[in-house]
């Protein structure tokens, strides 16, 4: 039979190649011997020093092993080249933080900045997103209030115009980075009227202009952090982007890298599957290593499935953001996906471990803890699935996927 038309696009199954071109896989294992000789050497000392409520890594550290990263080269992972950056696509991206992720260090190579810094002008380029590039300024993204989570639209923080000023009043919680940032992103409601609609401002505020930030310890190491906003002023040409368009510009920032949370997860289900099958050709119980138990086996075995689920559905959404697509679905998948996989294989390794996973001598109670949060931010499950179901309902995704 003959096809009326020739297959073509995306869906083009004769163009189909699952495998890394050379050059992935060049640098991709180029990260996976950083990561083995740099970063997992240090675990112990990490695990220690949280141990005793002290930073994993110091920001010196952090610094001295991306400066060593970088005299290889490896600089701004996906920053454009015209930045000093390598300018690598999805694919890549996707790559390497599964990479990175083998490790619960919380390293990742310098030079990036948030997306919508490049919307900057080029003023605010100079002060803010090179600096941000080079590692010399830290930046806080910050949205979430204490009654705008999921519900994003519902932001309280106002910026009032005086003269050339702007003066921001407002709480915004759960911000990543935001006890050590040097200055934040933060949104406000400019037009009460248009609310998200057109009335939402992004502004460039220094630490200097007076917000003041205090931690929020959680069950996971890297406490985020709540900000305070009272009466602090900026000048109007702190504004990034234009007046009324910044809730666009919050939602570029987190729909740009959503399929790199979950790729982060798949390293580390990788790693801790592997460290499960360790511990189970070792331990021997009833005079058998457990390893010949079929629990067990079968707890290796749905792992494995999942994670192989799990690095398709990661790389398809990284394919679709390199064709320049509409990858919002494929991202959603993936992220809810990797969410929920990474709690139920953590949690399947720690049962492998018995009595030793639940210690602190192994960092698997160390990821339990850590890998929660994947299934609360950016997007909790409930939120991605009622988008997925959206799209669905709506007619703006396939069920049948990207090949239709
Ligand atoms: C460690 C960490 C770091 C973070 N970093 C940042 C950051 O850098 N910047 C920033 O701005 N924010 C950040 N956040 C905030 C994060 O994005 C929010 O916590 C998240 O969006 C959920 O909002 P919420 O906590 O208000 O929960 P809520 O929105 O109150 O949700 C509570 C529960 O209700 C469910 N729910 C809500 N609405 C619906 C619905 N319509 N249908 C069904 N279920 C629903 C949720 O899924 C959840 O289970 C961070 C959070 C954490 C924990």
């Amino acid at each position: 039979m003959t096809l009326p038309f020739p297959a073509a696009g995306l869906g083009n199954l004769g163009g189909m190649d699952l495998s890394l071109s050379q050059e992935e896989s060049e640098i991709r294992d180029w990260v996976r011997t950083f990561v083995d000789k740099e970063i997992i050497p240090l675990e112990q000392t990490v695990l220690e020093r949280e141990r005793r409520n002290e930073r994993g890594l110091t920001i010196e550290e952090l610094r001295g092993l991306q400066a060593k990263a970088r005299e290889s080269g490896f600089f701004g992972v996906q920053t454009p080249e015209e930045y000093g950056g390598m300018g690598l696509g999805g694919v890549m991206g996707a790559l390497i933080e599964a990479e990175l992720g083998r490790s619960f260090v919380q390293f990742k190579f310098g030079g990036d900045a948030d997306n919508i810094l490049f919307h900057a002008n080029e003023e605010q380029k100079a002060t803010y997103l090179v600096p941000t590039i080079e590692g010399e300024k830290i930046s806080c993204f910050a949205i979430t209030e204490p009654g705008a989570g999921s519900d994003a639209r519902n932001l309280r923080t106002t910026a009032v115009r005086d003269g050339d000023e702007w003066v921001i009043n407002g709480e915004k919680t759960f911000i990543t980075s935001g006890d050590v940032a040097d200055f934040c992103l933060v949104f406000a409601v400019t037009d009460k009227e248009k609310g998200a609609n057109g009335g939402v401002t992004c502004f460039l505020a220094d630490r200097e202009t007076g917000w003041t930030s205090a931690e929020i310890p959680t069950m996971g190491q890297w406490g985020p952090a709540s900000l305070s906003f009272q009466d602090v002023r900026v000048p109007h040409s702190a504004i990034l982007g234009e007046e009324g368009r910044g809730f666009e510009l919050a939602m570029k920032w987190i729909g740009k890298g959503r399929y790199l949370l979950p790729a982060r997860a798949l390293g580390a289900c990788e790693r801790l599957v592997e460290m499960g099958m360790e511990h189970a050709r070792n331990r021997v119980t009833f005079g058998a290593p457990i390893a010949e138990r079929q629990a067990i086996q079968w707890m290796i075995a749905d792992s494995a499935v999942e994670i192989e689920a799990l690095r398709w559905l990661v790389l398809q959404a990284a394919w679709l953001v390199d064709q320049g697509v509409d990858s919002r679905q494929a991202q959603s998948m993936a992220k809810l996906y990797g969410g929920v996989k990474a709690n139920e294989i953590v949690d399947r390794v720690l049962q492998i471990h018995g009595g030793m996973g639940y210690t602190r001598e192994l960092p698997v109670e160390r990821w339990y803890r850590e890998l929660r949060v994947l299934r609360i931010y950016e997007g909790t499950d409930e939120i991605q699935r009622r988008t997925i179901a959206r799209n669905l309902l709506a007619g703006h995704a396939s069920i049948r996927g990207h090949l239709g």
